[in-house]
């Protein structure tokens, strides 16, 4: 009976032992592992985006499918990350060959439209002035009519506009659905959005590929008890230089006009702004595809060009 308990007592001690020499050994290379996870990349936002390779944008060409749209349109990112499912009937993605855009059935406005413009887009296509509904919406939703702006004191605002789509008939007759119309006043249409929109081809033309991103938000009244008039209309202008990368030196315009009259003779630098301004704005996420660091140094600068 002693001797049993004595030999349990050496095999309990050794036992302990093991375990204590087995605890020694593993705990430095769990200790290792932890290090390495809590760890990561060390982050110095300055620096890195300078040692960063920039970011690589699909090449500029005319998509044919819509996944190639897709792709081309929304290269940034899906500001609101809207879906072709009409559950989602304020964010609601529409994409032809041209742009795509998120539309709000509550607003009948668009949330946003993203393209590109790029000299290749620029010919010699007449306006074709051919405005009417979008029959790609779901078949009981409210479709907004031309006439629903007549007389209404505001103009029917292209937010792609339609001398960014001269190259093929087809291309600059998509620019006029409703779902790219957003009421706006004379004065900013034909003002400093209208300036703004020619200074963009102009920089399309010195081989800089755009990616934008336009919108408005707030609302001041509604349009045959349908249609929101927003209070104000933005714009975001990523200018890359044709064949390079994104990185912090990149080019970025925003501005934030007020949808109001007593503007036409403004500069449209008067309204620039930072996209994090726009983002607060609106709640979209802009160029959500870049490292968050990129993202930063583009989003808080405001354009000084
Ligand atoms: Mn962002």
């Amino acid at each position: 009976m002693k001797k049993g308990v004595t030999i349990g007592g050496i095999i309990a001690v050794l036992l302990l032992i093991g375990a204590i020499a087995f605890c020694a050994w593993i705990a430095p290379k769990i200790n290792e592992k932890l290090a390495e996870i809590n760890d990561p990349i060390p982050e110095k936002p300055e620096e890195t985006n300078k040692t960063l390779p920039p970011v690589k944008l699909p090449t500029a060409k005319q998509p044919q499918t819509t996944s190639e749209a897709e792709r081309t349109y929304l290269a940034l990112g899906n500001p609101s990350s809207a879906r072709a499912n009409p559950i989602f009937s304020n964010n609601y993605l529409l994409i032809n060959n041209h742009y795509a855009l998120s539309y709000n059935r509550s607003k009948a406005i668009p949330n946003w439209v993203a393209w590109q413009l790029t000299k290749e887009d620029l010919g010699g296509v007449e306006r074709q002035n051919n405005f009417r509904p979008d029959n790609r919406l779901p078949k009981n939703w409210k479709n907004i009519f031309p006439s629903y702006y007549t007389r209404s004191g505001y103009n029917r605002g292209h937010i792609v506009p339609s001398a960014d789509r001269t190259k093929s008939r087809e291309a600059n007759s998509s620019t006029f659905l409703m779902t790219n119309m957003t009421p706006q006043t004379p004065d900013l249409n034909q003002g400093p959005w209208e300036k703004l929109e020619r200074y963009s081809r102009s920089l399309a033309r010195r081989n800089n590929d755009l990616f934008i991103y336009s919108g408005c938000y707030g609302e001041k009244s509604k349009l045959r008890r349908t249609v929101t008039v927003p209070t104000n209309c933005w714009k975001i202008i990523v200018a890359v230089s044709r064949n390079s990368g994104i990185d912090s030196s990149t080019r970025v315009i925003a501005v934030d006009m007020p949808n109001k009259n007593g503007i036409r003779d403004d500069n449209w630098r008067d309204y620039k702004t930072s996209v994090r301004n726009i983002e607060q704005k609106t709640g979209f996420d802009f160029l959500s595809v870049l490292p968050k660091n990129l993202q930063n140094v583009l989003e808080m600068r405001v354009d000084s060009r």
